[in-house]
This record gives C-alpha cells, sequence and structure tokens, in this order.
C-alpha cells in the first residue's frame, strides 16, 4: 500500500479510537484565517490557532527542556496515539496540534537532538514518497518545540507554503531531479551559513521539501532570530508569534485572538525583518 493511503487511513482510525485528535481536526476544520497580498507577488495567510499556545509559549531553555518528560519518546507519547514505521527509524504520527491538514509529527524512535545534520536525504524520501504534502524541519532554535529529540513534520500542501524568495524574507531554493544532487546543493548552502554563523551548533534554519514536477524541491529559510521583538513586549504592544518553518514560508500561526485582530501588514514586514537572515 502507498504511504499517502496509510496514512489517510491512519488518520481515520485515529479520529475514531482517539477523541483528542478528532476534537483537533473539527477544530481545524473551523480555523479562522486573514489573508494578505503583496499585489500579485506574494501572500500570508494568517491563522487564528489558540491550539497551538503549548508551542508558541514553550520555554526552550536548556532546563526546562532537561526536566520535563520528552512528549516525542514513545514513552511518554499518547497511549491511543498510533503510528507507522518510515526507513526503520522514523515513526509517522498524527499530530494532535494540528495547524495544516492531515498534520504528521514524525519523530526518529531515539532520543537524539534536532540536527539536521546530513538527514536532507531521509527528508526528500519522505517527500518522494508523499507527493501532495509538504515536509518541514524546524531547527533547535527556530520554532522546535522538542529541540531535543529530532523530528521532521509533514503536512497537505498549501500554495502559501510554496512560495520561494522574495523581498519580506530570504529563501534558498534547491531544486533537482535528482535527490543526490539536492542533498549536494543543501550540503553547500549550509556549509556557507555554518561560517555566517560560526558560534552556533547549527546554523539558525527552517526547511520546506516537497515534490513538484518530478523534481526535489528544498526551501530553506536562513534565520538571525528565534523570535521576534514584539513576543518578549508586554500589554498592548505584545505579539505571540514564534515563527517556524510554516510562518517563514506564508502561514503565519498566532495563538491569541487579540493577536489575530490586531496584525497589520506591516508587522508582518517588521517580524520577517528581524527572524530573517539575509543573503548575498
Ligand atoms: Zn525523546
Amino acid at each position: 500500500m502507498n504511504l499517502q493511503r496509510a496514512i489517510e487511513d491512519l488518520f481515520s482510525a485515529q479520529k475514531e479510537k482517539w477523541p483528542q485528535l478528532r476534537d483537533a481536526v473539527e477544530r481545524l476544520a473551523q480555523v479562522r484565517e486573514r489573508s494578505f497580498l503583496w499585489g500579485d507577488d506574494f501572500r500570508v495567510r494568517l491563522q487564528f490557532n489558540p491550539s497551538r499556545m503549548i508551542s508558541a509559549a514553550a520555554r526552550l531553555e536548556s532546563e526546562e527542556i532537561s526536566r520535563r518528560p520528552c512528549f516525542l519518546c514513545a514513552a511518554n507519547r499518547p497511549t491511543l496515539q498510533r503510528g507507522i514505521p518510515f526507513l526503520e527509524k522514523y515513526v509517522i504520527l498524527c499530530n494532535p496540534f494540528p495547524i495544516l491538514h492531515n498534520h504528521l509529527t514524525i519523530p526518529l524512535h531515539s532520543h537524539v537532538p534536532q540536527r539536521i545534520g546530513k538527514k536532507t536525504g531521509e527528508m526528500l524520501a519522505l517527500a518522494e514518497q508523499l507527493p501532495d504534502y509538504v515536509v518541514f524541519y524546524n531547527g533547535p532554535a527556530c520554532g522546535a518545540s522538542a529541540p531535543d529529540h529530532y523530528h521532521l513534520q509533514a503536512g497537505l500542501k498549501m500554495t502559501e507554503l510554496l512560495q520561494g524568495d522574495h523581498e519580506l524574507r530570504s529563501c534558498m531554493m534547491i531544486e533537482s531531479e535528482s535527490r543526490s544532487e539536492a542533498e549536494e546543493l543543501f550540503e553547500d548552502v549550509y556549509s556557507y551559513l555554518r561560517q555566517r554563523q560560526p558560534d552556533r551548533e547549527e546554523p539558525m534554519i527552517n526547511l520546506i521539501a516537497f515534490i513538484s514536477g518530478d523534481r526535489y524541491h528544498l526551501h530553506l529559510f536562513p534565520r538571525k532570530a528565534h523570535r521576534p521583538r514584539q513576543y518578549n513586549e508586554t500589554g498592548s504592544r505584545q505579539l505571540l508569534i514564534s515563527p517556524g518553518a510554516l510562518d517563514m514560508a506564508g502561514v503565519m500561526i498566532t495563538v491569541r485572538e487579540e493577536d489575530f485582530n490586531k496584525l497589520e501588514q506591516h508587522d508582518i514586514e517588521d517580524i520577517y525583518s528581524q527572524v530573517s537572515l539575509p543573503v548575498m
């Protein structure tokens, strides 16, 4: 059976047996959204998704992380959650806090830190089996809520998520007919970014992989900040926005209704300018 079909079946079975997932999928169907357009060139879809509060407000100091039980380790996952094995080292799980339709979390079995390293090939291999999906990676200081346990995510494609480079933020676009060539091109870009941020174990990045027209696509969003200044403001100046791959591509998540209502086009421009790293 092909993997996309197996995932559809997993969602059907999990919605039947696991009330938390069923409720989450129903809430996602009613989620409020606003669209922002910059001419015909690019757009941002703003989503009001209060169930993402846990992730947006996550405290990621290493002490906090080491104290909490890891929610991606098999022993601590919800008892009703089931999965599909992938490449004998990952498990494909339905995400009970979805942003996308058929939102998946794909952790490694082993509890190892969030580092992309040489794993873009595996990311592209997953994208290859899921042509209707985007597969994405959030660096440990770029939106990952479990920086201590390596994981990918995936969900059904939306046009906003496939947008490449534009004037509000950087996107380094890699495209090839060959998976290994796409991996090599990624290595080049990665070494360049390492030089730009030599003090970090991994340059700050978000990645989106997808297949289009039989070609492998990798969109790399280089970052210079984890969260915008407004995140740490107080009162009416605060905006609780903690950008990850989806936000960088064009689907921005707000977890508080006040932020969803008050956010303006210039706030989006400002947020991108603070967190995106200009290149070349
Ligand atoms: Zn873990």
